[in-house]
This record gives structure tokens, sequence and C-alpha cells, in this order.
């Protein structure tokens, strides 16, 4: 909607007063008549349909009735206070609840006036009741907006006791829709439209708030949605098209020596064939002139590791240095020890770059890496700094991207006078639908295939009744040499009293596994640097057995010997976070196991998760599966790029829709990639508007 007209801020809409306004933008981003428009419905209904009080039962989902308000009574003081009344018709009785907003709404019933109450039945103490309803004046429902399916907007407390529950926000979405009658433009080009048969942006916009009945609804509902997902994608396309011409990379046209005498004498497998597909698609992107911005997915344990070292060697073949970016200091240091060891036989010179580094070694490195000394950095977040300047980065790998920022990121463009070569490692699996949707403007190589001689990892879920069993297990594990994780969920808000589940455990472990038989490390995120590292040094020694931990070995700690992955309380940790963890095992020739420790009681979705692990390994199922159960805006990474803002569309539900959208997205910007063809005017132009009001975070993602 380009017209200035939707620019409008929203207090020009009748209704609409300066405290209004105020909330509409604090609590709903709506600024202008653009915002107020594209704030959707979250579902619909029947308004024709009145229900009597002895036909509620709990299983329906929406229910509206007629009838009386009495005894109202306020429960409780200022904490926990809930406000109840009597609602009645002819047959019957139930209960009106409210725990927010009773200051305004006490006074606001009167005996003898017919009320509409609207909203979902519960029960409480056996009885019914309903919650927050929404209750208006039978009166005023006459001058209502006439249509018999009506939108439900989702409204917050505040905004309720300003009269913007639901109903008042129709009320103002009605007033805009007079208004702007006549004003709303199409977006889509006729050709696409009538392919489709997608009904007009006016229309859509219109029957989305006022449906004139459901077929139309569902018409409008799917024009929008494929309209989001269109010009997303467009957006996504279109960046990656501008950076491929804009920015011009190092052409890295050589493999010379330290990339052959690696392969030939130093690799201590035959690659799998996933793994050399993938450094085939790295080197083609290398080679092309332009800058890589690859991201390389691959469960944990496939193998990317050595991908990225095969990446870094061909860099250095072409006299370019390369840095190697983890997200935590034990990450950092383990990969500066597998690069060390598999690069013993070379003279390449490798540092280590982390908070802890001391300051004259730090000294020495930024020297090092000016003079082009220093060919391999790794290290953490420090490698962002301004003072890390490089003689000739060519490449950068970032491991574990998603606990990477955006805007992190973007500094490491800004190393060399030509962006550097970007390869960006994951192991968390991205179902296809978000990656398209987040991921779209990069490119994207899979490693699908682990390395060969894994055994399945042999999953249990367990109950708090077999710890003795467990203990046994772990008892005959430690005396064939295994050795053995115990990790421990610690968030942030219950942080406190995780830490000390955490050093109970610690503490009970200890009892049953004492000295001088059994030595346990112990590592959670609240140490220090040095102290972790030492716990862990440990541990990757053999000179401890047990490994207490909280999920700071999440990611890509590897050591193969460990064999047991324990998980305490399973049943909080996500499942993602649930197979970062049980990819800690399976890592050598010896069979692992992953013992999940749980409640009794369990939530459904707890339940889900639990069986979800025990009945598969493979990560992008279990990426749907957590794709389901949480939805899109949880998953790492995806936050902050804001990309999953999404109004209308579900790239679950409307997976169908999404890759229409991202066919002739693509078709589009194939055939014309500058916009010249007239027909694609209008689109063009409907993206001019819409990244007029984006950051550029397309650009470095
Ligand atoms: P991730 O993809 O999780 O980073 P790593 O790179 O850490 O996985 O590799 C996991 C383990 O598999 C390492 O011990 C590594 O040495 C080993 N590995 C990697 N590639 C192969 C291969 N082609 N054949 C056998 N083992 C391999
Ligand atoms: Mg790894």
């Amino acid at each position: 909607m380009s017209n200035k007209f939707f620019e409008t801020p929203i207090t020009y809409l009748p209704g609409v007063g300066p405290k209004r306004a105020e909330l509409l933008n604090k609590e709903l981003g709506v600024f202008c008549f653009a915002d107020l428009l594209t704030y959707f419905p979250y579902r619909y209904i029947d308004k024709s349909k009145f229900y009597k009080i002895n036909e509620i039962n709990i299983n329906l989902p929406y229910v509206q009735i007629i009838g009386n308000i009495s005894n109202i009574q306020i429960i409780g003081k200022t904490h926990g206070q809930r406000m109840t009344a009597d609602f009645f018709d002819e047959t019957g009785t139930i209960e009106l609840v409210w725990f927010k907003g009773i200051r305004w709404l006490k006074d606001k019933f009167k005996a003898n006036e017919k009320y509409v109450v609207f909203g979902k039945p519960n029960v409480f103490n056996r009885k019914i009741n309903i919650p927050h309803p929404d209750v208006s004046l039978l009166s005023d429902e006459n001058e209502g907006l006439g249509e018999s399916l009506s939108g439900l907007y989702n409204s917050t407390e505040k905004l309720k006791s300003r009269g913007l529950d639901s109903k008042g926000i129709a009320k103002l979405m009605k007033a805009l829709m007079l208004k702007a009658k006549d004003k709303i433009s199409e977006t889509l080009s006729e050709d696409i439209i009538s392919k489709y048969k997608f009904i007009s942006r006016d229309e859509a916009i219109t029957n989305i708030h006022f449906p004139k009945n459901p077929e139309i609804l569902n018409k409008a509902s799917v024009r929008l949605k494929f309209e989001e997902f269109f010009f997303l994608q467009l957006s996504l396309l279109k960046q990656k098209l501008i950076r491929i011409q804009k920015f011009n990379g190092f052409k890295f046209n050589k493999v010379g020596d330290y990339l052959n005498s690696f392969y030939k004498n130093e690799l201590p497998f035959e690659l799998t064939n996933a793994q050399k597909k993938v450094i085939r698609e790295i080197r083609s992107d290398l080679g092309s002139g332009k800058q890589m911005n690859r991201l390389l997915q691959g469960d944990v344990g496939s193998g990317k590791t050595l991908v990225a070292l095969m990446t870094m060697l061909i860099s250095l073949d072409n006299n370019f240095q390369t840095c190697v970016m983890a997200p935590t200091e034990i990450l950092a240091n383990q990969h500066f020890e597998t690069f060390n060891k598999l690069l013993k036989n070379s003279e390449i010179n490798i540092e280590l770059l982390t908070g802890s580094t001391k300051t004259a070694k730090r000294k020495t490195i930024h020297e090092k890496l000016l003079n082009g000394e220093l060919q391999i950095l790794i290290g953490t977040h420090a490698l962002i700094e301004d003072v890390v300047k490089f003689k000739n980065l060519g490449l950068v790998v970032i491991d574990e991207q998603h606990r990477f920022g955006v805007a992190q990121r973007a500094k490491l463009w800004k190393k060399n006078i030509i962006p550097p070569h970007i390869l960006v490692m994951t192991a968390t699996p991205i179902p296809r639908t978000l990656a398209m949707t987040v991921y779209g403007d990069l490119d994207f190589s899979i490693i699908d295939e682990m390395p060969p001689g894994r055994k399945a990892i042999k999953t249990y879920l367990f109950f708090d009744s077999k710890r003795l069993k467990l203990f046994g297990f772990i008892r005959r594990k430690i005396k064939e040499g295994r050795q053995i994780y115990i990790v421990y969920p610690l968030i942030e808000e219950s942080e406190k009293l995780d830490l000390k589940h955490l050093m109970d455990g610690y503490e009970s472990i200890s009892r049953d596994f004492p000295l001088p038989d059994y030595a346990i490390s112990i590592v959670h995120g609240k140490m220090k640097s040095k102290d972790k590292d030492f716990e862990m040094q440990r541990f990757i020694k053999g000179e401890t057995q047990i490994m207490v931990a909280t999920t700071v070995i999440e990611v890509g700690v590897d050591i193969p010997n460990a064999t047991v992955m324990v998980i305490e309380n399973a049943e909080r940790f996500g499942l993602s976070q649930l197979h970062q963890l049980r990819g800690r095992v399976g890592r050598g020739a010896d069979q692992s196991f992953c013992i999940l420790m749980a409640a009794y009681k369990l939530t459904a979705e707890g339940k889900k998760r639990l069986e979800t692990m025990v009945q598969t390994s493979d990560g992008f199922e279990i990426a749907e599966m957590d794709l389901k159960l949480r939805g899109p805006g949880d998953l790492s990474g995806t936050q902050q790029s804001g990309i999953l803002d999404l109004k209308i569309a579900d790239i679950i539900k409307d997976a169908e829709i999404l890759k229409l959208a991202r066919s002739l997205a693509t078709q589009m910007i194939n055939d014309d990639p500058f916009f010249k063809n007239d027909k694609n005017e209008v689109i063009f132009k409907q993206l001019k508007n819409l990244s007029k009001n984006k950051a550029n975070w397309g650009l470095i993602s």
C-alpha cells in the first residue's frame, strides 16, 4: 500500500484519541492506517448462532450466549485477585471470571440489562465458567457489524481497558474500511492473478476483516497468505542477487600444497560422499569470483569440521588468512586442538584467541595477524573486535551459527577490502520450509550422510524408580573403560534453583561413585573459564569418568570415548537441545546410549518430545516435530531476523502456498531480475515499499 493515505497516523481515525493511539502503538505495533488494515483476525466465529446455557459444555470452542449478570464478587487481595459473576438465562447459570482489569470492570455491569457473552467455556472446581469473556450489551449488538461471520482480533488487557477488545477493534476496522474504500491498490501482476485465480487485493482485505461468506473468506486468506510469502521470497532473492552483483569475492583458483598434502598424507579416513559433494560445492563458490555465503548444514557428528578445515586449506593455498569463530570458549579450545592435531605435520601457523587470552599473547597475535605470519585464527567473539585486524583475510568459518547475532557477523565482512568468503556451519537441522523462509538468500549445502561404522544411539526413557538400575549400568560402562555425561537443565529464569539441583546432583553422584575408583568432573556456565577448561581437559584426557554438566556441553564437544549421555529432567529440555545433547555420544565405534530421566508427571507436549527422541534419531524429523510443537517463533536464530513476523501466513500450515510463492518468486527473479518488464511494475512498487521499512539484514545473514 503505497499511497500516503495508508501512512496516515492512526490518531486520524475517528474513535482513536491520543490515549488509544498510544496503546495501539505499544500493544499492537499499530502506528498508521496500513498497520491497522493488516492487523488480521486470528479466527472467525459464526455470530448467527446463540447457545442456551444448558447446552454449554467445555468441548465447545467458543460460545455466544444471551443472558443477565448478577452477584458480582471480588475475591482475594491485590495479588491473585479475581472477580466472578453469575450469568444466567432461562435454562441455567454459569460463572464468568476475570483475573485482570477488575478495577474498571467491577462497576460496568447492570442488573437489569441483557448482555451478550462470548468466550471459551472452561471447567473449574467441577463448575463450568468462562474466563475473560467478551461482554457487550445486547442493545449494542443491534448496531453490530451485520455479518454472520465475525473476525476475532487479539487484544490485550490494556487495550480492553480502553474499550478495545476484539469488538472495539472491529469497530475501528469498520471505520477504516469506510475511509479506505477504493484506495486499496493491487500488488500482484495481472498474469499471476488470472493464472492462479486470486481475488483482488481490495476484495481480499475487505473480506478478511468482514467476510461475506465462508467461501470468500477462504479466498481472501489464500490470496493474502500467498502475497505475504511471495514478497518475502522476492525480497530475499532480490537481496541475494544484489549481493552477488555488488560484492566481488576473492577468487581462490588454486588448490595447492596445503590441501594436497593434507589430503594425501593426513586425512585419517575416507571422506563420505556427502562431504565430497559439499566440498565440491564450496570449491565452485570459491573459484567463482563472487563472495561465498554458504550455510553448511549437517547433523551432529556428520563431519562438518573436516569440511571446514579443507576449505580453510584452500584459502591458505591462495595466500589468504582464515579464521574460525565458535560460540563458546570450550568449543574454540576444542577446535584449536582438533586443528592442531590434524595439521601437526604442517608448518601452518595457528593461534587461539578468546576472552581469556592474556594481554601479552593477545598483542603478539594482533601483530602476527597484521604482518601475515599467522594463517589460521580460532576464537570466540573476541575475533570480531575492531582491534583484530588481518593482513589478508579470505575466509571466515562460523561454527554453530545460531549463537551469533546478525550484527556480529556483519562485522566480519569488514575485515578486508573485499568481503571474505563466509561458511556458516550449523548442526541445527532446519526444516525445509523454514530454511526457505529464513535463509532464502543463502546458498545451502547439506551433509546428509553419517561417517560409516556409526552405531545408532540407543535411547531410553527412565523414570526415577529406575535410578538404581541406571547407576548399575553406569558402573558397568565405566568398568568397560567408557565415560559418562550427566546433564542437568539450567535456565536463566530458575537459575539459582537449577544450580542447586546441579550441585545436589553432583554431590549425590559423588557419593555413589566415590574416589578413588571414580573421578568426576563438573562444568557449568557460572564457572570461570579457566576452571571450566581444566575440568574439561581432565575429562578429555580420561582422568575423570563422569562429567556432570549443564548445557554448556551442548554444542560441538567431541569425545569419542564418552558413550553414555544421561539427561536429568529431560522433560525440561526442548527437542533440538535434546538432540544436540544426544549428539555428544555415538562418536566412536562403540555402542552409545542416551538415557532420558524424566518426572512422572509429564505434560502432553513433554511426553511427545521424549517419545520422539526415543523413536527417531533423524535430525530433520526431530526438527519438524519441534517446529510443530513449538511453532517457529522459538527456533534459534530466527527471532532476531524478524523474518518470521508473519501477519497471516503460517510456514507449517501453509507450506503449499509457500512453495508456490517460492517458485513464482524464483521464476520472476530469473526472468526479470531488474523488473524491467512493465507487467511486473506493480510487484516492484510493492517490493520497494515493503523494503523501505525493513533493515537490510538480508545482506549479512
Ligand atoms: P560435526 O558435524 O558435529 O561438527 P565433527 O566434524 O566433529 O562433526 O565429526 C564427528 C566425528 O566424526 C569426529 O570425530 C571426526 O573425526 C569423525 N569424522 C568426520 N568425517 C569422517 C569420515 N569421513 N569418516 C570417519 N569419521 C569421520
Ligand atoms: Mg562440530
